[in-house]
């Protein structure tokens, strides 16, 4: 079983991913709970390297190729021996996050950097994604922390555009998208991920 979570800044992936792995996990499945960029040695530099650099220091295709490359290391390396060990992966941003920074916010294309990344993966999908909708303004306004990410460096018409690509992606394929109001509490967004978890087959 393989699940993503995707989303903008500050919609709370995070929480819903550590959350849903310690369910799985409670129930006794074997759970690998991994993060992009990252997720391997390599994977976590390359996400050092592009977040240590504003926007305009790194060129779109550059960034665009950075996120790609640590991302075939990650399916390669982490998630597909996970799947075929029979582990849960569930991880925090997958292609679509490309899809929808690389491609839409920063103007690359929604349809070229899907496929980069379809060769990058080798054609790994997850078998459903979980995608925590939020605007712009209202993750900046309940941001907890200081961390430095795109919220801060970039304008809301930046997040405008992820957002319209996150949501475009999942009614493309309603079937294989949850698409949550990340405005809801954290329990309540628990609670509908595992109901749709707990259908997967
Ligand atoms: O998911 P997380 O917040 O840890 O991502 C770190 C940063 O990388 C965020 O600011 C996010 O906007 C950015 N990012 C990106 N393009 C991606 C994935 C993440 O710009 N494809």
């Amino acid at each position: 079983l393989f699940i993503a979570f995707e989303g903008g800044d500050g919609a709370g992936k995070s929480t819903q991913a550590k959350l849903l792995a310690a369910a799985l996990e409670a129930s006794g499945r074997a759970v690998l709970l991994t993060r992009e960029p990252g997720g391997t040695p390599i994977g976590e530099k390359l996400r050092s390297l592009v977040l240590e650099h504003g926007q305009g220091e790194i060129d779109a295709r550059t960034e665009a190729l950075i996120f790609a490359a640590a991302r075939a290391a990650h399916a390669a390396q982490v998630i597909r021996p996970a799947l075929a060990a029979g582990t849960t992966v569930i991880t925090d941003r997958y292609v679509d996050s490309s899809v929808a920074y690389q491609g839409a916010g920063r103007e690359l294309g929604e349809d070229r950097v899907r496929e980069l990344n379809e060769w990058a993966t080798a054609g790994l999908h997850p078998d459903v994604t979980v995608l925590l909708d939020v605007a712009p303004q209202e993750a900046r306004e309940r941001r907890a922390d200081n961390a430095p990410d795109r919220l801060e460096s970039e304008p809301d018409r930046f997040h405008q555009r992820i957002r319209q690509a996150f949501l475009a992606l999942a009614q493309a394929r309603p079937e294989h998208y949850l698409v949550l109001n990340a405005r809801l509490d954290v329990a309540t967004l628990h609670a509908s991920v595992l109901a749709r978890v707990g259908e997967l087959p």
